[in-house]
């Protein structure tokens, strides 16, 4: 074969291995531009190789708003924008070998959110010139919701999607030693629905979860901060943390959240106390000593709670 055919041949070859990957594969060329966007990338996106080559249109494919995909990053030597683009990458020391990002993307075309692993790295010519950028593709949309539901049933209690004990526990105990730490006061709120054994009484069990559903919603509601944390503590009892924040603050807080599930209206035909259902609160804040532990700080919103129930319920004691 003469040498400028077996030259043609190779390049033919090279050009349908990549349309042919089974890995959603498209290649950009020094000026931003897709040079090939493979079948299992048509697959993946929806869009058509006619559509995006020799366009700087990719990120069409998987965003409904203009921003760099990570090919562009590379090409551009703006690396250090993916960490605000993506959800999870990481950026090895040597570009050379390529980076790696993992982000939703809103697929447009293929009009389903998908989790996508990228890959991405730059193709050097004999000189050393960059000549192109490869980004594949991975959808691992099955293992992150896998991963998120896994995440869920670890930490958020079945019932009403509030933080269950095991997250209220381990907050608690990081709270308190950061507190202890800088000296700041935390507060905690043990919230207890009043009469509740009455209520399933009445009007059954499935209509006592219906109204613990309701409670924790408006209980979620009064969790504002984000280092706050909303949690079922078990049964028909609730908790809130609300990390630096003085016994007026979180007073206030308790009242708000007395008053909220009052207004709520929710029939309680055989409360002793009221004729709907309410909750009664305790308030523990401190600035913690040296040797407080989680034990002893609910201890002390027990002990409030308790006292909240002797005055009456539906109230709040700190
Ligand atoms: P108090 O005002 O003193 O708090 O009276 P109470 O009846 O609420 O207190 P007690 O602790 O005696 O009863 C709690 C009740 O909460 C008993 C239990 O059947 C009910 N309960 C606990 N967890 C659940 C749940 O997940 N669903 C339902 N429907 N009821 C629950
Ligand atoms: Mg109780
Ligand atoms: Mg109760």
């Amino acid at each position: 074969m003469p040498k400028s055919s077996e030259k043609n041949h190779e390049h033919l070859f090279a050009i349908r291995l990549m349309q042919h990957l089974v890995v959603p594969t498209f290649v950009l060329d020094p000026d931003g531009k897709v040079m090939i966007w493979n079948k299992a990338c048509e697959r993946l996106t929806n869009v058509t190789a006619t559509d995006v080559v020799g366009t700087n249109d990719h990120w069409k494919a998987f965003y409904d708003q203009p921003r760099a995909c990570l090919a562009d990053l590379v090409l551009e030597e703006r690396t250090d924008e993916i960490e605000r683009l993506y959800a999870a990458h990481s950026v090895k020391d040597d570009v050379f070998v390529g980076v790696r990002a993992e982000n939703w993307a809103v697929m447009p075309r293929a009009s389903k959110r998908l989790y996508l692993a990228i890959n991405c790295g730059p193709i050097y010519d004999d000189d050393g010139n960059m000549i192109a950028v490869v980004e594949t593709l991975r959808d691992m949309t099955e293992q992150k919701r896998a991963e998120e539901a896994l995440h869920s049933l670890a930490h958020k209690d079945g019932l009403t999607n509030l933080a269950n004990r095991r997250s209220f526990d381990m907050k608690l105990e990081a709270d308190l030693m950061h507190a202890q730490r800088k000296e700041e006061q935390i507060a905690l709120l043990l919230c207890d629905v009043d009469h509740f054994k009455l209520f399933n009484d009445t009007y059954g069990h499935q209509a006592g979860d219906e109204c613990l559903k309701k409670v924790a919603r408006v209980i979620e509601k009064q969790a504002l901060r984000p280092t706050d944390l909303a949690a079922r503590y078990g049964g028909e009892e609730f908790a809130i943390i609300l990390p630096n924040t003085t016994q007026e603050g979180a007073l206030k807080v308790a009242k708000r959240l007395r008053n909220a599930i009052y207004d709520l209206n929710l029939e309680h035909s055989s409360s002793l106390t009221n004729e709907r259902v309410t909750v009664s609160v305790g308030v523990a804040c401190f600035v913690p000593e040296k040797d407080m532990e989680p034990t002893d700080f609910i201890e002390k919103a027990d002990e409030a709670l308790y006292q909240a129930k002797e005055d009456g319920r539906n109230k709040v004691v700190c």
